[in-house]
């Protein structure tokens, strides 16, 4: 090699070295192009370039890049060629073969078979040959490579030069490391994407989570339910209110969720587009809970919000209130009426009446003012329960002995068909408890054993169980069914019309006798089956027992 030959060589090799570093402070392919064109320019003249690339996947060559005379083109002027493995078209032969081509007799070359293309300043493409002779004199054409695979190809068109070797050289170290450069480019540009992908995804979740975070946070239950019916969304108020979790409510049909959702959606106006919604106070069966609820609705994109508040408390009070009210006021009238109606008689037709007779009325109207006390008296006492306010004492009472007494002293008011036994284990001990209290509850299970009880007859029993001492009152009669088995224990609640409302009463009576028995430290439950009687049972705690559990050790 001589000394020019070295010389030469050396200049390439820092022009390369130049090229690389500046090709690749660029991190848009685009501008890649721009600089190798520079960068070209400055090398060899020319008065074309054309950057296209390969792909193996469909077969096609595209063009990325174009320059004629002094102006970029747009690209898509050039239709995407198919790659002619034959090697007609002086790009298929070189993607074909892998080897960069040099002529300066394109004249001729374009009369081979092929497809040829000549593209002036203003982007017009002619097909050659047949469109006249080409612009382009000499031209040469260098492979783009990926791994020894053929990604593309650059072509170098001059209109008078001819092109040595030595050039081409030049453009195939050129072009080499604007490949890599573009490379390089591309990748940067993805992971950009990714990044910005990931940063936009991550964004939308933070906004999802901030947005299910404030609806965890907000009281009112909501939920939504999509075009399909299915319920999309359940905050933790609804989960609160209903007991169901998201987890089992989400990706349900609605009316999984809420059995008579029909009946209760044809009830429940929509709000659209912007307008004030209006409520509906609805019973509703949610799950296994019977609910009072108070339901708003708009319509959204994605299908329906309902938000709503349970009103199941207030609801209930409300219909206390009621029961209250009716309970008391009818209650009240018939004794009242008659105590009235008795008194009159007793001053309008004094003169009238037989000293028996007159003897019968005072004793009705002495029935009937106890009655009323009674009632007076149940009420006043469910307040003080319900206020919290009833002192309950505590003493050690010998239930076996107040049950016999209780029972003695209530026969001359029961019914002369009322058939009641007591029967008090041996060892039974002494319940802890207040003794009038105890006895209010034991009058009240045997009025209402002899009262609903039909005609069998009712036994009670005292016996000793487990730290407690049980007392059973068992009737024969109608029972009661499974479904209003706590119910009974509600405040004014009655069952069965025509069972009940033939016997006076306020509903009051089981609900006081279960708070007084909870009071002293027991519990009252009842047993039953529908036509098989009920056995109430009381447990209060052995006054021994707690004595020994409380008393401070020595
Ligand atoms: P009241 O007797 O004033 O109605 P209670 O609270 O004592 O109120 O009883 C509530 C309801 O429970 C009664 O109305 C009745 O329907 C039912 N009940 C109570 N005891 C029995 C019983 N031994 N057998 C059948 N039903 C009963």
């Amino acid at each position: 090699m001589n000394e020019r030959e070295l010389e030469r060589k050396a200049r390439v090799a820092q022009l390369l070295l130049d090229a690389a570093r500046s090709l690749g402070e660029t991190l848009e392919p685009d501008r890649v192009y721009d600089r190798f064109h520079d960068l070209l320019a400055d090398v060899v003249p020319h008065d074309g370039v054309l950057v296209s690339s390969y792909d193996e996947g469909d077969g096609l060559i595209r063009c990325d890049y174009a320059w004629s005379d002094g102006n970029r083109l747009d690209t898509s002027v050039f239709p995407p060629l198919r790659l002619n493995r034959e090697g007609g078209g002086m790009q298929s032969r070189v993607i074909v073969n892998g080897e960069p081509l040099l002529f300066n007799d394109v004249a001729e070359v374009v009369q081979q078979p092929g497809t040829y293309y000549d593209v002036d300043r203003e982007g017009k493409v002619r097909k050659l040959p047949e469109s006249g002779p080409p612009g382009s004199r000499a031209a040469m054409m260098v492979p783009v490579k990926h791994e020894s695979r053929v990604v593309g190809v650059v072509q170098v068109m001059s209109n008078s030069a001819e092109y040595s070797h030595e050039q081409l050289e030049l453009v195939d170290g050129l072009v080499h490391q604007m490949a890599a450069a573009v490379r390089n480019a591309r990748l940067q540009k993805e992971q950009r994407r990714l990044e910005a992908a990931e940063a936009a995804a991550r964004a939308v979740a933070a906004e999802r989570e901030q947005a299910a975070n404030v609806l965890d946070a907000v009281g009112d239950g909501i939920f939504l339910v999509d075009l399909e019916g299915i319920v999309r969304l359940w905050n933790r108020a609804a989960t609160l209110v209903t007991g169901l979790g998201a987890d089992v409510v989400c990706g349900e049909s609605v009316t999984e969720v809420f059995p008579e959702w029909e009946a209760l959606v044809a009830r429940i106006p929509v709000a659209e587009h912007g307008a004030a919604a209006r409520g509906a106070t609805l019973p509703a069966r949610v799950g296994t809970r019977d609910l009072w609820l108070s339901f708003v609705a708009v319509r959204s994109a994605d299908g329906i919000v309902y938000a709503f508040r349970d009103l199941t408390g207030e609801r209930r009070l409300e219909e206390e209130k009621s029961d209250f009210i009716a309970t008391i006021s009818h209650e009240l009238r018939t004794p009242m009426a008659a105590v009235y109606g008795a008194a009159q008689t007793l001053l309008s037709r004094d003169s009238e009446l037989t000293p028996v007779q007159k003897r019968e009325m005072l004793e009705m109207v002495t029935t009937q003012a106890a009655r009323l006390g009674q009632i007076t008296e149940a009420v006043l006492l469910t307040t003080q329960l319900d206020r919290g306010t009833l002192a309950v004492e505590r003493e050690a009472v010998d239930v076996g002995e107040l049950t016999r007494s209780t029972v003695e002293a209530m026969r001359p008011q029961l019914p002369p068909s009322a058939e009641v036994d007591v029967e008090v284990a041996p060892e039974v001990g002494t319940a802890s408890g207040a003794r009038d209290r105890i006895q209010q509850v034991l009058v009240n299970l045997l009025d209402n054993a002899v009262k609903y009880g039909g005609e069998g007859r009712v036994s009670i029993r005292v016996e000793p169980a487990n730290g407690v001492v049980r007392i059973l009152v068992v009737d024969s009669g109608p029972g009661i069914p499974f479904a209003e088995q706590q119910r009974i224990f509600e405040k004014f609640y009655r069952s069965g019309p025509e069972l009940t409302r033939a016997q006076g009463g306020t509903g009051l009576g089981l609900y006081i006798s279960r708070e007084l028995v909870q009071r002293m430290g027991g519990r009252l439950d009842v047993r039953s089956a529908p036509g098989a009687g009920a056995t109430f049972v009381v447990e209060l705690p052995r006054a021994d027992v707690e004595a020994h559990l409380f008393a401070p050790r020595a």
